[in-house]
């Protein structure tokens, strides 16, 4: 996907109308139009990068560094008791749109969102051996 047919692009051009809750030099925040909750938020930085392992480190710090502030105020909007802060990077993972966010979901007791967490446990070795092989990777 090109910046130029990116539509969180076009979001922070200001040329479609958006449900903005937030904004700096930085950032943008915004309502998704397709909420798992009321208040589900976006948390974009500015400039386009598709994943978070594409940021620079400074884009990836101030982008993260406003998480804490717009998930206060989206949880204190709607009342909610929790939130889950989602990223979905690549196809496989979900990633529908190809500029890197946060969502910001809210959360209550028995919301039903998320109920199928498939978490199994690693056979004997092979917990060390994977975190050897990242380690090599870093
Ligand atoms: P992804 O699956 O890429 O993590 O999530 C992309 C999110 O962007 C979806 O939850 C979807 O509802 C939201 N979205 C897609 N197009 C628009 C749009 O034009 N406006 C807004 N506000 N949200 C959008
Ligand atoms: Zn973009």
């Amino acid at each position: 996907m090109s910046q130029d047919e990116c539509i969180f692009c076009k979001m922070v051009a200001d040329s479609i109308p958006t449900a903005k809750v937030y904004e700096d030099d930085v950032v943008l925040a915004f309502l998704d139009i397709g909420p798992l909750s009321d208040g589900h938020t976006l948390l974009i930085p500015k400039q386009h990068y598709t994943r978070i392992g594409d940021c620079p480190e400074d884009v990836l710090a101030a982008f993260c560094a406003r998480l804490g502030k717009v998930a206060r105020a989206v949880v204190a909007a709607v009342g909610a008791e929790g939130y889950n802060i989602l990223g979905n990077n690549g196809r496989s993972a979900g990633q529908l749109v190809e500029h890197v966010h946060f969502h910001i979901i809210p959360r209550r007791t028995g919301d039903g969102i998320f109920t199928n967490w498939p978490a199994y446990r690693y056979p004997q070795g092979r917990i060390e051996a994977l975190a050897a092989k990242i380690r090599e990777n870093l």
